[in-house]
């Protein structure tokens, strides 16, 4: 009997998804196919792989077994049709870009989305022809009037990073198809243990896998995953052509680490929840930006679009700049690192490191003030990360 997962819950599915795919040994542990070629039968079967008439295996930038079983099992959890492993995240961001804009095209994109995935456009796509409006996507009717006839995508973050902010990904999703526009979402900060955009209306979704699926902040990657086979047909052939892939080991080493993937979500999400109540209530504290405080502005949209509120945090110590880093420099368990969902504590100032390259007065008006402190929430004795914080917060 072969275990059906389409009716089993998320841990159910983390846990078994794409196992066994070796008929040979029956190996329990996924193999990992370390071969850049495969070797066809016979001429007429190489001509039947290249003409599609036959499913196989051809080249690894176009398709490996390993690769190809990561890709069916996190497909499995954003409950999509197909999805495409790639070998870093902004390799995921950059062909979606490729796939749906081109000379004339326009896009709609969170103000406050990860760095690189706006960058990318302004500096370069630019140079070919795209014209891109940033907008604060919590705003429904800022959305809509930035839309332009020639808008092609709405490419949205939710939570935003660093400040929070959501986006309704139901109501993105209708403007976006009234005006014929695909909705792709950037599910990186929520994983699809939290949030699954493809059943809120997005037509496709990808994740920086470097985060929480992976986990264990030893490898970079990224998947998309697309709703239909048409968006999969359309994304496919830009990915195999520009080479973004992602590679056999890599992808034993993703799927190894997605397999703790709710556990490490769930503990990540009940730390995150005490110490953003307890950041509240400390006299120390300007302000905490989490989507599981009653403070919140979105706190219902998050109870309604997010199975969980997650793990990233950002909040704001009384005394600017200067008591900020007195925080920074005095914790002792959350390292001082850019980069967010792995098992162990980060915290970072985005002023001055991942949002530095964004003009000033841009980045205040987006909600990045000076003395925001972005902090992912990892594994650990919530107790200890407590101590550790009222210690810090004692020195100012
Ligand atoms: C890290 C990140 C990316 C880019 O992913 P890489 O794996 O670093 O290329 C894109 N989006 C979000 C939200 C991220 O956090």
């Amino acid at each position: 009997m072969s275990l059906n997962l389409k009716n089993k819950g998320i841990n159910t599915r983390v846990t078994h998804a794409g196992e066994n795919p070796d008929t040979v040994h029956g190996s329990v542990g996924v193999p990992i196919y370390q071969t850049s070629t495969f070797k066809f039968q016979d001429a007429d079967h190489g001509a039947r792989l290249f003409g599609g008439e036959e499913k196989g295996y051809i080249y690894t930038r176009i398709g490996n077994p390993t690769t190809n079983t990561f890709e069916e099992a996190v497909t499995l959890l954003e409950h999509g049709y197909g999805g495409i492993a790639t070998a870093s995240g902004m390799a995921a961001v950059s062909s979606v870009y490729m796939a749906y804009l081109g000379a004339g095209a326009h896009m709609v994109g969170t103000d406050a989305v990860y760095g690189s995935s706006r960058m990318v456009i302004e500096n370069e796509f630019s140079r070919f022809g795209v014209e891109s409006s940033f907008v604060d996507t919590s705003d429904l009717d800022l959305i809509r009037r930035s839309m332009k006839p020639n808008t092609k995508m709405l490419y949205i973050e939710t939570p935003a990073n660093p400040t929070i902010k959501l986006a309704d990904i139901e109501a993105c999703a209708e403007i976006a198809h009234e005006h014929g526009a695909v909705l792709v979402v950037d599910n990186t900060f929520m994983s699809p243990i939290l949030q699954n955009p493809l059943d809120l209306g997005a037509d496709v979704v990808l994740h920086s896998i470097t985060k929480y699926i992976n986990g264990h902040t030893d490898v970079v990657g990224g998947v998309i995953i697309t709703k239909t086979e048409e968006e999969y047909s359309r994304l496919k052939p830009v990915i195999n052509a520009l080479g973004g892939t992602m590679d056999p080991h890599q992808s034993w080493l993703v799927l190894r680490g997605m397999r703790t993937l709710s556990l490490r979500v769930q503990r990540g999400e009940e730390n995150a929840h005490k110490l953003a109540e307890y950041l509240e209530a400390h006299p120390k504290i300007e302000w905490v930006r989490y989507p599981g405080l009653k403070s919140h502005p979105q706190h219902d949209l998050a109870k309604r679009q997010m199975k969980g509120f997650g793990s990233m945090i950002s909040f704001e110590v009384k005394g600017g700049v200067e008591a900020g880093k007195t925080v920074l420099n005095n914790v002792t368990i959350p390292q001082l690192a850019v980069s967010l969902g792995g098992y162990e504590s980060l915290i970072q100032h985005p002023a001055s490191m991942t949002h530095a390259n964004i003009p000033e007065d841009e980045r205040v008006a987006a909600g990045i003030t000076d003395g925001l402190i972005r902090f992912a929430i990892g594994t650990e004795d919530v107790e200890d990360l407590q101590a550790d914080l009222e210690k810090a917060l004692s020195l100012i």
